[in-house]
């Protein structure tokens, strides 16, 4: 049985991912900071239904010990670091924060596997906002990066120690940049939660606006699910390497808002409020990437629709409500 170290296993990936080891017959150990609300933090892990099959451990990022004495305890095969300060819009107001855990925690964590499982296999969790101001219409493995937010600067770090590590030392170490990626489990800051969510709420007459900031910004959606195998066909390579993972189709916020809106049969303008006060520093207008590699080299395709998603997530959305409302 092989076993996988999961930091980040609280978060949306982190839920999605240890559900498909834990399929795969892995062991799974899921890291998670020590917190006073320990009792509803595996909320995402109890509604994929595997809060009791992944062995959850204390330990944070920015403790170098607790990440050796992880390592020295379970001997993980393979490592995939998906924790971080995750949300940009927040990485403005904790700059310093963001650089510690999302920059300088993933050098921890490559130090330590270094010292204590330097053969075991390594996920970075790299991410589309680090093309930013982009310099491609499409952008792909060979795209140069131009970070436009503390988070993304701090995960451009990131993405260079990993590559680095695998330069130097020869470890197994990966990155996946990885394109917006959503589902039911996504935190509700995030834009398309905050529709579905906003979209449900409004449906139920619990809520009558919606406040939106930029809506010309695009994204490439895919879903989450789909996401976390392609981190797992990256660490069974003979060769490591770095991969964009992504659906290839970009939409606007706007787009985003017509499609989730018709879904339940309402007009998205009477109910959106653009608010300038939700605008960003600096706005990454437009991401769409080119997974071309990732279909070639890892035969991994994005599967679920934009529409699809979007479907599940306000269905999801709608349920939580009525069980309130119910309560
Ligand atoms: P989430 O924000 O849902 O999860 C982040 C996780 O990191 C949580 O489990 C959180 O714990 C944990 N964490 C935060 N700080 C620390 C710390 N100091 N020590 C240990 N754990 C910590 O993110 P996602 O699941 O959406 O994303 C997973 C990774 O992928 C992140 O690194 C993200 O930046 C990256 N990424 C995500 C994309 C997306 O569209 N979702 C796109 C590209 C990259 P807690 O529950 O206690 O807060
Ligand atoms: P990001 O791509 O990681 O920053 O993911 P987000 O879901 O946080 O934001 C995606 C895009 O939606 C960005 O261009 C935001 O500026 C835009 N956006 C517009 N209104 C909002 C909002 O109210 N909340 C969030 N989170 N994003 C918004």
């Amino acid at each position: 049985m092989r076993t996988a170290l999961v930091t980040g296993v609280t978060g949306q990936d982190g839920a999605y991912l240890s559900q498909f080891l834990l399929s795969k017959g892995y062991r799974v150990i899921g890291m998670m900071r020590r917190s006073a609300s320990s009792d509803v933090i595996g909320e995402r892990l109890r509604w994929l239904g595997i809060l009791n099959d992944v062995e959850l451990v204390d330990g944070n990022l920015t403790d170098l010990s607790s990440l050796i004495r992880i390592m020295q305890t379970y001997k993980p095969d393979e490592i995939y670091n998906l924790a971080a300060q995750s949300f940009v819009a927040a990485s403005w107001q904790q700059p310093l924060l963001t650089g510690n855990v999302t920059g300088l925690g993933a050098s921890c964590v490559l130090e330590a596997m270094r010292m204590v499982q330097p053969g075991a296999r390594f996920y970075q969790a790299s991410s589309s906002e680090m093309y930013g101001l982009i310099q491609a219409p499409m952008q792909s493995e060979t795209t140069p990066f131009y970070p436009r937010s503390p988070y993304a600067a701090a995960k451009l770090y990131a993405h260079w120690m990993t590559v680095n590590y695998r330069e130097s030392f020869g470890m197994h170490a990966s990155s996946g940049i990885l394109f917006n990626h959503e589902s039911p489990l996504r935190g509700i800051e995030f834009v398309t939660r905050k529709v579905t969510d906003g979209v449900a709420r409004i449906k139920l007459g619990l809520a009558k606006t919606l406040p939106l900031g930029n809506m010309r910004a695009t994204r490439d959606w895919g879903h989450a699910r789909d996401y976390v195998q392609a981190m797992w066909l990256m660490l069974q390579q003979d060769v490591p390497s770095d991969y964009v993972i992504a659906t290839g189709r970009t939409t606007s916020i706007q787009q985003l808002c017509n499609i989730a809106f018709g879904y339940v049969g309402l007009n998205p303008e009477d109910h959106i409020q653009c608010r300038n006060d939700l605008i960003r520093p600096a706005e990454v207008d437009v991401l769409l990437g080119d997974a071309s590699k990732a279909r070639r080299v890892l035969g991994w395709t994005a599967e679920t629709s934009l529409e699809d998603m979007i479907a599940e997530m306000i269905e999801a959305d709608l349920s939580r409500h009525r069980v309130r409302l119910a309560a």
